[in-house]
């Protein structure tokens, strides 16, 4: 049977890469009617927080991805936390020292270290290799340092010669030279047992089958497949998923903009558009769709058809792909959920009746997100023609200001003198406004209503020169984004 795990470290949010293998293994797991297993790798105690383990957990049932076994829920191999799951690492590594595949050595940390390093630089040109110099001790040497008290590591004896292939499902055959890795420490002198070691006694005893994470662990495989032979286990199929990169092939971070499943569902996402998304990046089921549900993916997955190449994340794609999905969700559904939202965000006293559906029916199409609707119905609300038409100074500006100004402003526009100006900003601005004014032979309001009217399309707002002068640079600029601006 199937079994699969994603293995986060509670030390963080749930980021998009995360995420996306968490996906891969869901679906894996599904398509073969096999176990998905959650496991928590909290052996970093001071980087790992209850709240991220928590937060990890939420966002994980929010994308639909239910695990089998897991911290909560439990299961046949448990515990599923690595802080709980001492003993049995400390049990492995006794029984790799009685079988000889691990050493103990008395060395110093650093000392090692260094010996090691040198070694290696040597070795780069002439074999044979680094061997610790615990690693031929006598029986007697270490007795006398046991008796002595010194504290030791305990080192894998890794074979001098000879290399080690994997057959990667997603990067096919990847190979290691073993003269180059040195005998690599498993439990340090604390007792505490390293990560690629808790990592494999976990894999091995969790019997899982197929091991699916993130290509920067690539690295971490040939320690593991090593330590998998020692104690005789069988060695999981290995597949490396291929980063996730920023529109600049960069490595995707925080500076790049929302990055985390919890940003994404704070700012209206619906968790099936993310994992639809998340899919598409590395796997495509062979056609041109690009619409699937949870379930449509499960069947149609196949680890083979994910790519190695990394695969660029492109937030405006997210955001149409969460237009599909909503324009899937039942009408009334989305109705309610968006009545909901005018209503929380201040912008209606009620979430339904007539005119709810009626700005929802106008607006619908401009919706890709959620929360798109504030903002689309607040500026379709912003201008209350009704006051303005009805105020005397309203009228005022439109019957005997607007036609005047306009014609003017639209000379101004045509000929560059106005681009010009605002060109050099609020002094541009200023020379230019005040120049017009005469020409017009006015000053004050009668000029100043008219014109905002026409350049902002509003009676009121914030100082007109400094409002003006920003949305020609919104415009020139670039610095507003394409979905907000
Ligand atoms: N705990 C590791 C991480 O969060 C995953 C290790 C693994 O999948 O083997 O990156």
């Amino acid at each position: 049977q199937v079994r699969v795990r994603f293995a986060p470290s509670p030390t963080g949010y749930l980021h998009v890469g995360g995420a996306r293998t968490a996906l891969f293994n869901y679906l894996y797991a599904r398509s073969k009617g096999g176990k998905f297993i959650l496991r928590i790798e909290d052996t970093d105690l001071e980087r790992s927080t209850k709240e991220s383990e928590e937060a990890v957990l939420r966002d994980l049932s929010w994308l639909g991805l239910s695990w089998d076994e897991g911290p909560g829920i439990g299961g046949d191999y448990g515990p599923y936390r690595q802080s709980e799951r001492n003993d049995l690492y400390k049990q492995y590594a006794e029984k790799l020292l009685q079988s000889g595949q691990v050493y103990r050595c008395f060395c110093s940390n650093e000392a090692c270290e260094l010996e090691q390093m040198k070694e290696i630089a040597k070795e780069k040109q002439l074999p044979p290799v680094y061997s610790g110099k615990w690693a031929t001790a006598t029986d007697e040497e270490i007795q006398e340092e046991l008796a002595k008290g010194t504290p030791c590591t305990y080192r894998f004896r890794v074979p001098k010669e000879g290399s080690l292939t994997i057959n990667d499902l997603i990067r096919g055959e990847v190979s290691w030279n073993l003269d180059t890795l040195g005998d690599f420490v498993v439990m340090r002198s604390n007792g505490q047992p390293v990560y690629n070691f808790c990592v494999t006694v976990d894999d091995a005893t969790m019997a899982i089958t197929h091991v699916i994470r993130a290509e920067e662990h690539l690295p971490n495989t040939l320690r593991q497949a090593l330590i998998y032979k020692a104690l005789g286990f069988p060695m999981p199929s290995f597949a490396h998923v291929s980063l996730i990169l920023a529109p600049d092939r960069s490595k995707l971070s925080k500076r790049h903009g929302a990055t985390s499943v919890g940003q994404f569902r704070e700012m209206g996402y619906l968790p099936q558009a993310i994992v639809n998304y998340l899919a598409l990046l590395g796997w495509s089921d062979g056609t041109n769709d690009e619409f699937f549900t949870l379930e449509q993916m499960v069947e149609k997955f196949s680890i083979e058809r994910v790519n190695k190449s990394g695969a660029i994340f492109d937030s405006v794609k997210l955001r149409w792909m969460n237009g599909q999905h909503l324009k899937a969700l039942p009408t009334d559904e989305l109705l309610k959920t968006i009545g909901e939202q005018w209503r929380c965000a201040g912008i209606l006293n009620e979430s339904e009746g007539l005119f709810v559906e009626d700005a929802f029916k106008l607006l619908e199409g401009g919706i890709d997100v959620i929360t798109d609707a504030e903002k689309l119905l607040s500026d379709l609300l912003s201008y209350p023609f009704h006051a303005t038409l009805s105020s005397s100074d309203g009228r005022e500006i439109l019957e005997d200001g607007l036609p005047v100004v306009a014609e003017s402003l639209l000379a101004a526009y045509d000929n560059g003198e106005l681009l010009g100006a605002l060109e050099e900003g609020k002094s541009g601005w200023q020379k230019w406004v005040k120049a017009f004014g005469k020409s017009l032979k006015r000053k004050g309001k009668s000029l100043f209503m008219p014109l905002r009217v026409l350049l902002t399309g509003k009676l009121h707002g914030p100082d007109m020169g400094e409002s003006i002068v920003l949305i020609y640079r919104a415009g020139t600029s670039g610095i507003v984004t394409p979905q907000v601006g």
